[in-house]
């Protein structure tokens, strides 16, 4: 990872290379995964690359790969982390977009939310 990739001033930046302390679900060279601190369900962690992406707004094609890895990773996370077998268990991928989308947090994260219903939201 280059040195450009890191935003000294963005929450997720700083979570992702420890400055920020967080309850670790998963960490490998290119992504980092921790619990939502206000969870939406029984069952809610944020997966983020390292490197500093704003939103999918910016993603570009060079980009595939590494949200391919993380898509492909985040289901066993899920059933690490407590999400029931589907297809009567399974999970919600969210990923907020710009003040529309209800972006809070301008580093690409997907939400991963599963567990037993009823949620806090949906
Ligand atoms: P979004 O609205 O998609 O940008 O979501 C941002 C998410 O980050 C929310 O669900 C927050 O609860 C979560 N969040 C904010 N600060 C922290 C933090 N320090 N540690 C873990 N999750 C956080
Ligand atoms: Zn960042």
């Amino acid at each position: 990872m280059h040195n450009h990739d890191y935003d000294a001033n963005c929450l997720f930046c700083r979570i992702a290379k420890g400055e920020i302390p967080s309850r670790k679900v998963y960490e490998d060279e290119e992504v980092f995964a921790f619990h939502d601190i206000n969870p939406a369900a029984p069952v809610h962690f944020l997966m983020v690359p390292k490197k500093h992406i704003a939103s999918m707004a910016q993603v570009q094609a060079e980009d595939a790969p590494l949200l391919g890895r993380m898509m492909a990773l985040a289901p066993r996370l899920a059933l690490e982390q407590g999400c029931n077998p589907y297809p009567d268990g399974g999970f919600r991928i969210v990923v907020n977009t710009g003040a529309e989308g209800g972006q809070e947090v301008h580093h690409l994260h997907l939400h991963v939310m599963g567990g037993p219903r009823p949620w806090l939201k949906g």
